[in-house]
């Protein structure tokens, strides 16, 4: 069905989009025509225009966090124009530019999502794809044409942000800027970026203009010019010799986003005392830690996990007012497969959006 403009609730209807799918984690994937849930009172449809690649998106439809739900759809770095909405709405008119990010739902009663951490949700959020959603079927993502989703958990794209750099900000925007923002990263502090990919590239930017000094510690030099232009002050290698003693105590605060297996105690070496590392990378295996990297100099080492919906906001609204967004580089929908490789071996500068015109038309 094609729902425009405002609608009347009168019970159940259903949106169908072309979508990618995975029929398994080793398919590929595949052109489908899906069914949406039931758009309610509440909720918006929106016609997407661009969807990034997070790299979550390669650990979930390669069962790499564990079973996955096929067929699935994954994406959740969603920009688009809301193209319906429900006779309750308030917040969107149709027409506007809106985001949505890794959550469609939660319980927006207990007390995490009352104080804004929906992202948290006591009762469980619902994730945009790979969850139950409210009326018991499985989320299906962003790469696809449309999306129904309830109108909290939708953000305003600024105007001066185009769908493609904005569609990342929606997860790796939020998901470092977070972090940053929780633990007060400020001028005059030194700010190590721990892996220069998706995430990476905007916890350089943000953390740029939150007036820290930000090295970016890559595997090699090859992304170093790039860093600099990014607004990092430079680029090491944790692969030169010597490196965990050479740097040793040099960060007050270090955002790690590395998705595979590292050295973790000897990256807390890498923090003076009192310096705190923000975990936000999720390799698949658990990584061992020495507590002496961690007691001696008293460190602190924290997770964090997207962010709420109004500081997904305010994220937004950051990155518009500081004059930068994500770097991408635009596929067409068969192009997803050899994307997705390009990813694991960190060839990509620094996210691939997905141009949801390139769907066929039949
Ligand atoms: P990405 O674009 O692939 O970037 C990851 C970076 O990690 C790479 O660019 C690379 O940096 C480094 N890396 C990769 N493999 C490595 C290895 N074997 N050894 C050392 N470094 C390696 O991925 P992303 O989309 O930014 O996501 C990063 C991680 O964050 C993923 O695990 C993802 O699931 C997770 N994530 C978490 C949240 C959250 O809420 N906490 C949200 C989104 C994503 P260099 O090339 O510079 O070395
Ligand atoms: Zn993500």
């Amino acid at each position: 069905m094609q729902l425009r403009g405002r609608w009347l609730y009168t019970g159940p209807m259903s949106i169908s989009t072309k979508a990618l799918q995975k029929t398994g984690p080793n398919e590929p994937f595949q052109i489908a025509t899906i069914e949406r849930r039931d758009p309610r009172a509440d909720d918006v449809v929106i016609d997407i225009m661009a969807a990034g690649i997070c790299h979550s998106d390669i650990h979930t439809i390669r069962n790499e966090w564990g079973q996955a739900h096929f067929p699935l759809t994954v994406g959740h770095e969603i920009a688009g124009v809301v193209s319906a909405v429900g006779e309750n709405v308030t917040k969107w008119q149709v027409g506007d530019r809106v985001g949505v990010g890794c959550l469609v739902n939660s319980c927006q009663e207990c007390e995490e999502c009352r104080a804004g951490f929906e992202n948290n949700c006591l009762n469980g959020a619902v994730g945009t794809y790979n969850s139950t959603d409210i009326d018991g079927t499985i989320t299906q993502g962003g790469y696809a044409q449309k999306i129904v989703v309830n109108e909290n958990f939708v953000c305003r794209i600024p105007d001066s942000l185009d769908f493609d750099e904005a569609a990342p900000l929606l997860c790796a925007g939020i998901t470092t800027y977070s972090p940053l923002a929780t633990w007060k990263v400020s001028p005059g502090q030194k700010v190590a970026v721990l892996g220069l990919g998706g995430l990476g590239h905007m916890g350089v930017q943000i953390a740029v203009a939150r007036g820290a000094e930000v090295t970016v510690l890559s595997r090699s030099l090859k992304k170093a010019a790039v860093a600099q232009s990014l607004g990092a002050t430079r680029t090491l290698a944790t692969t030169e010799e010597g490196f965990f003693e050479n740097h040793r105590g040099e960060f007050d605060f270090i955002l790690n986003t590395i998705s595979a297996d590292i050295d973790l105690s000897g990256y807390l070496r890498l923090l003076k005392p009192r310096g705190v590392m923000a975990v936000v990378g999720l390799p698949p295996e658990a990584q061992a830690l020495k507590f002496n990297a961690l007691i001696n100099g008293r460190k602190v080492l924290t997770g964090s996990n997207i962010g709420g919906i109004a500081e997904t906001q305010e994220m937004l609204d950051f990155c518009a007012e500081h004059g930068f967004g994500a770097r991408i580089e635009k596929i067409g929908v068969d192009e997803v497969d050899a994307a997705y490789d390009r990813v694991v071996a960190g060839d990509v500068q620094f996210r691939f959006v997905i141009d949801t015109s390139t769907f066929p038309a039949e």
